[in-house]
């Protein structure tokens, strides 16, 4: 049997889709329940708290509802006639973590939409786009059972988590495609300006993705871990983000980072939108496929807690800007500015011997998602210090004759590209390296001391110079978003300087 969805744009200007769910065969008392949280950002946010109009009938025959919790009803139905249950979603976050709508665009993600249908999850989903304005078009990685060329039409996920794990883009959107060793690729870029240089995004976009999946699976025929993906870009004034999915990711940036045409030079905000590309697609393998293993069901009513945040996120930021280097989109002094940029924020941030990146991992649900004025005095960015523990780790194994390269790769063959733990990270490492690394683990990971970089850069060949602050890094600062301009010992006070904005990202 097959659960369906039906999305109508009910209200563009009230910011309302009108949410349609079919169940045939309901359980007598059938339980509905929407996620509190969305995999990939980890914070209970509450999704229930938009939906409105809750209605249910079999037939013709109203069905009582009742409300269990703040997102759960039990729908009492009447024999086993199909269950029809409605409601209206407000949806007006410019995120890519929840839903929009307005007269310009559409987007939303099914854990903000899609009630889940208890005891049902297995079963294959269908989600149909009904009406929608005049000239918009739909783009989604899911998988189409009968769309029109704008993307209009009906689409089939496995189960309820693969459903929840398609973002859909509505709209009069930029549409542009590329292959990548033989996988289509799609890339949708909303709100650009007619001077965006779309080519030159494609061709960037294809030569990160081709570096990764050369990274994954080998350059030779390599056997990609999925077979389309599609990028979902949303650009306004001012913004930036991503949420990566099993086969496409949902970012935002500023408009200005676009390339522009008949520009060639690399613009730090388009460097910027390069890295947030790389870092989401370098997630399709680590965590969405390679995940913790307290990932390898997801609870949908409650946090999913783990330690290895630091592993997921940190060495993926450790990648995103190292694979734009490998693929020569940006040179090594570069590089090394980014690079610095990182250790100044972390090395900015009190906090960092207050708590390690195994214990940020463990709180993100209420401390790195939630900053407030003491941030920075109390934690640290496990994006931040895990990128620098994924550099130190990457010098140490290459002083041993290994690299976190091939780390990376025997984790993914010895899983199979699926759930591992701390220990399997650690069995790795001593794999690759020829020896054990607990001690490494153990203060980097666990511990709250310094990461030995500066005497690892050194044997690489790169000097450590610390800088006292020039005028003006403390306004500079206090603005919070250009962290690179702070300088080795200033202490930062600024909440978007520490802490979870030590790293100028936040995904
Ligand atoms: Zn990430």
């Amino acid at each position: 049997m097959t659960i369906h969805y039906r999305i109508d744009v009910e209200d563009v200007h009230a910011h309302l889709f009108r949410v349609t769910l079919r169940v045939p065969r309901p359980a007598s008392s059938q339980r509905l329940s929407l996620p509190v949280w969305i995999p990939g950002s980890y914070l209970v946010r509450e999704f229930a708290r938009h939906l409105s109009d809750l209605r249910a009938e079999q037939g013709s025959q109203p069905v009582p509802l009742r409300q269990l919790d703040k997102a759960t009803w039990v729908a009492e139905c009447a024999g086993r006639g199909e269950l029809s249950v409605s409601a209206l979603v407000y949806a007006f976050d410019t995120s890519v973590r929840c839903a929009f709508l307005d007269a310009s665009r559409g987007f939303f993600n099914g854990t903000g939409l899609c009630l889940r249908v208890e005891g049902r999850e297995a079963e294959p989903h269908r989600l149909q786009i009904g009406t929608l304005p005049r000239g918009w078009q739909v783009a989604t990685a899911m998988p189409a059972v009968k769309a029109d060329a704008a993307g209009r039409g009906v689409y089939e996920a496995a189960d309820y988590d693969e459903l929840v794990d398609h973002p859909f883009e509505l709209g009069a959107f930029w549409r542009g495609r590329f292959g990548a060793h033989g996988v289509p690729h799609e890339f949708v870029v909303a709100g650009a300006l007619p001077d965006f240089d779309g080519e030159r995004l494609l061709a960037d976009a294809r030569r990160i993705c081709e570096a990764q999946i050369a990274f994954w699976h080998g350059a030779r025929k390599p056997k990609v871990a999925f077979d389309r993906y599609v990028f979902l870009l949303n650009t306004s004034e001012d913004g930036h983000g991503g949420l990566e999915h099993r086969a496409s990711t949902a970012l935002l940036s500023a408009r200005r980072n676009l390339p522009q045409l008949g520009r060639a030079e690399t613009s730090d905000g388009y460097a910027d939108l390069l890295g947030l590309i790389s870092h989401e697609y370098f997630h399709t393998w680590n965590v969405k496929r390679l995940r913790p293993a307290e990932f390898a069901r997801y609870d949908y009513t409650q946090e999913n807690y783990t330690e290895l945040l630091w592993f997921f996120e940190g060495f993926t930021s450790y990648y995103d800007d190292l694979f734009l280097r490998r693929c020569g989109l940006i040179d090594t002094p570069r590089y090394l500015r980014l690079l610095s940029r990182t250790l100044t924020g972390v090395a900015g941030t009190p906090g960092r011997e207050v708590q390690s990146v195994a214990e940020a991992s463990f709180d993100a649900w209420v401390k790195y998602y939630r900053t407030d004025e003491n941030t920075p005095n109390a934690t640290i960015s496990y994006y931040a210090k895990g990128s620098l523990v994924a550099l130190a780790l990457d010098l140490s194994l290459r002083r041993d004759g290994s690299s976190l390269d091939e780390v990376m790769r025997t984790l993914w063959s010895s899983s199979g590209g699926g759930p591992i733990s701390e220990a399997d990270i650690a069995t790795a490492l001593q794999r690759c390296g020829g020896r054990s690394y607990a001690k490494e683990l153990a203060e980097w990971v666990h511990g709250r001391a310094e990461l030995p970089l500066k005497g690892l850069l050194y044997s690489a060949g790169i000097e450590w110079q610390a800088q006292a602050p020039s005028p003006g890094s403390a306004a500079r600062a206090a603005r919070g978003r250009k962290c690179a301009d702070r300088r080795e010992g200033h202490a930062c006070a600024a909440r978007r300087c520490g802490g979870s904005g030590g790293h100028r990202r936040r995904r």
